[in-house]
């Protein structure tokens, strides 16, 4: 990356160049589409969409004005509060206000002015439910069901969701429906009829395409925030890679883009605002800045993230901060699929442990997943390996749960699993012959697997608490007693499945101030730069305070970098 003066010779003239097509980037263009200017969006690869369409969808936005409908009281010193407890210290208070002041009247303005229509997740609590302000519920919000009828030719441009998000790889639900059914709430077998129902009944479509045009998650926000700049002609270039920045006296005026393999110069009067995603999937950047090991087949994030915003912004001088964090979860790699796939409710249902190579365990597996890595890596020393750590399950968990991309076996049992995923679990009939399969220390693995099981029939697992807090349980099964989220392991045959420190993405990026400015090493906005999402370095610092804290933070602050770029 590098950066060329300002010589003219534009091939193209807007307002506001938005580089990504995320959602944090479509947010920007709607709002300067709504100001009269206009804007453009350049995406490298073939499809939009990004993370932003493969993920869950949710937006974590304290006090949103929909708490209401589902009961909950919140209040800006609440929000204050968990805020700055959970961030504790590492992001400048400006930036925090910013995010918790505007947050809700994005939400506000978008289902008002655009297609964006959100529900509250009355259920789903704050990670840190114990902390001061905490919510039980209501702070994360998720966008309603979405017709892919209404993007018309431009459906199949939209990258497709994560399957570790669909039923069977191809049916959408939301995340509400989402829990229901991957923790067998009472209903979940008509929800499933419902859905599949819904799916295969829709006679027409389905001679047009396999996927779903019922969006959900992910598809169904960026769906939304697509159609919203077709009424507003805002056009998304695809095959169009931002490669360098242009300056022109120390401010940045446009792009040199690589479209369709052609070099063309973009003006940008007003900005360019930078959203172009972390730098998941570059193993160099990972290498340089991650903990260790590390590898981008662990991370469930878009193949086009490659950090080439940041590398733009360190081309004009702009500083970096985070570098060394992500959005931490554990993933599986599931042979023949792109992306990994992360445990987050399989790692949380009673019945299933993490451990080391020792065999023990190392964390409260129900626990944030971004704390689940942190204790993986933690934990990680020569003498006792934690990368890959296994989580260990046996028949009865494997009968009832559904885990990474196969069925519970009640409606996949393991002579089903197709040619791909037969050696996808270890599996034995002893502890013992289990852990000299995975390479897992036997003494270790019974004498941890004897534990817990005591800690089922109790209910108290004095080593991690797991099972204590609102957002363990959130994922624990209801049905099971003391403890949703315990179970004891004693039914063979017995099973590990491989996990690794992966994550949704990167966190770490160029430094911006509360008005989404990059600033530079001494700390000033560098003219007409703007950045948002994983590009940048995150407003929640080290922390992932609840679920929607990078899309909610992505697009709030493209809210605010469009605004600021195009005054009304
Ligand atoms: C399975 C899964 C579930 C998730 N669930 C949630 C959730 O529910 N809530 C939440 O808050 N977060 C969730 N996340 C994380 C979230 O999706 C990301 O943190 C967020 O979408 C990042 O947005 P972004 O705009 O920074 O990047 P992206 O949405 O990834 O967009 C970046 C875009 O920029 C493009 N690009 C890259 N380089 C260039 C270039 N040089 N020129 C032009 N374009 C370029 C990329 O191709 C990409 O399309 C999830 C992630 C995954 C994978």
């Amino acid at each position: 990356m590098s950066t060329v003066a300002g010589t003219g010779g534009w091939d193209h003239t807007v307002d506001l160049l938005v580089v990504g097509s995320g959602a944090g980037a479509m947010t920007a263009a709607i709002i300067a589409g709504d100001r009269g200017a206009s804007a453009l969006l350049i995406e490298k690869s073939d499809r939009y969409g990004g993370n932003s369409a493969m993920s869950g969808g949710g937006l974590w936005v304290p006090t949103n004005h929909l708490l209401g409908t589902v009961g909950v009281k919140d209040s800006r010193e609440e929000a204050w509060a968990y805020l700055t407890a959970t961030t504790a210290g590492a992001v400048p208070e400006d930036r925090l206000r910013a995010y918790l002041e505007t947050a809700p009247e994005l939400v506000k303005y978008l289902m008002e002015r655009s297609r964006a229509r959100f529900v509250a997740l009355p259920l789903y609590a704050d990670y840190y439910p114990n902390a001061p302000g905490a919510k039980q519920g209501g702070r994360s919000i998720e966008p309603e069901n979405f017709d892919a009828r209404l993007l018309g030719d431009e459906f199949p441009r939209m990258r497709d969701q994560n399957p570790q998000m669909l039923i069977m790889g191809r049916v959408f639900m939301t995340v509400f429906e989402a829990r229901t059914l991957l923790c067998r709430e009472r209903g979940w077998i008509r929800l499933t009829m419902k859905l599949l129902g819904r799916y295969w009944l829709d006679i027409p479509w389905r001679f047009k395409s396999r996927r779903d045009r019922n969006l959900a998650m992910g598809n169904a926000l960026v769906g939304m925030l697509r159609r919203s700049l077709m009424d507003r002609d805002v056009p998304v270039w695809l095959n169009t890679a931002a490669r360098e920045l242009v300056v022109e006296d120390g401010r940045v005026v446009g792009v040199v883009a690589e479209r369709e393999g052609r070099r063309i110069r973009i003006r940008a009067n007003r900005g360019v605002i930078l959203a172009a995603g972390g730098f998941e999937s570059s193993q160099a950047m990972r290498e340089k800045y991650l903990p260790q090991p590390t590898r981008a087949e662990w991370s469930c994030g878009n193949k086009h993230n490659t950090g080439d915003a940041i590398n733009l912004g360190l081309s004009v001088g702009a500083a970096l901060d985070l570098m060394d964090d992500a959005w931490w979860g554990p993933t599986t790699v599931v042979p023949g699929e792109p992306h990994a796939r992360m445990l987050v409710i399989e790692k949380s249902l009673p019945g299933s442990i993490l451990v080391d190579q020792r065999g023990r365990r190392f964390v409260n597996e129900s626990a944030p997943y971004i704390d689940v890595v942190n204790a993986m890596y933690r934990s990680h020393t020569p003498e006792a390996p934690c990368v890959p750590a296994y989580l260990v399950f046996d028949a009865t968990f494997r009968r009832k749960y559904p885990c990474g991309p196969v069925l519970q076996a009640s409606q996949q049992p393991d002579w089903a699993l197709p040619k791909a995923l037969r050696d996808y679990f270890k599996k034995a009939d002893t502890l013992e012959e289990l852990a000299a399969k995975a390479g897992v220390d036997p003494a270790g693995l019974r004498a941890t697997v004897a534990r817990v099981n005591e800690y089922a029939r109790s209910g108290v697992d004095p080593d991690f608490h797991r099972g204590e807090t609102a957002f363990d349980r959130y994922y624990g099964d209801e049905k099971v007693k003391p403890n949703p989220c315990l179970a004891p392991i004693e039914k063979p045959p017995f099973y590990a499945l491989e996990a690794y420190p992966g994550e949704l993405g990167t966190r770490g990026g160029l430094r911006t101030d509360a008005r989404a400015h990059v600033l530079d090493g001494a700390g000033q906005p560098i003219p007409g730069l703007y950045a948002v999402g994983n590009c940048s370095a995150s407003v929640m610092g080290h922390s992932y305070p609840g679920a929607g804290a990078t899309i909610g933070p992505a697009m709030t602050f493209g809210f605010i970098a469009a605004r600021d770029a195009v005054p009304g």
